[in-house]
């Protein structure tokens, strides 16, 4: 019995089996072409998750530089440090999803 990945959940399922035990996803009865499209849309839904976070990511980036600048808190304030720290946060996270971006395109 060897063991394959579910094409919906990516989890590993014996490739006897015709229901992936996770999801319920018919393996049996899928085409290449279905597991394919299925692939595709989670693919796409991944994507789009890391889009979304990255916008998030931009907007804090943006939001702690601003306050560092038009806040009216001068350097060593405790909310000096918290918005480049914000900011720090926030373009770190938004680099790091970009490279998640660019790995899901390969
Ligand atoms: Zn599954």
């Amino acid at each position: 019995m060897a063991l394959t990945d579910c094409p919906s959940c990516n989890k590993k399922i014996s490739d006897k089996s015709t229901l992936c035990p996770h999801c319920n996803f018919a393996v049996g009865d899928a085409s290449s072409e279905d597991i394919l499209r299925k692939q595709n849309l989670q693919k796409f839904h991944r994507k789009q998750r890391v889009q979304n976070q990255s916008l998030v990511a931009m907007l804090l980036f943006i939001t702690g530089f601003g306050f560092m600048y038009w806040g009216g808190t001068q350097p060593g304030d405790l909310q000096h440090n918290l918005a480049i720290m914000v900011s720090i946060v926030g373009f770190v996270w938004y680099i790091v999803n970009r490279v998640r971006l660019a790995l899901l395109k390969r």
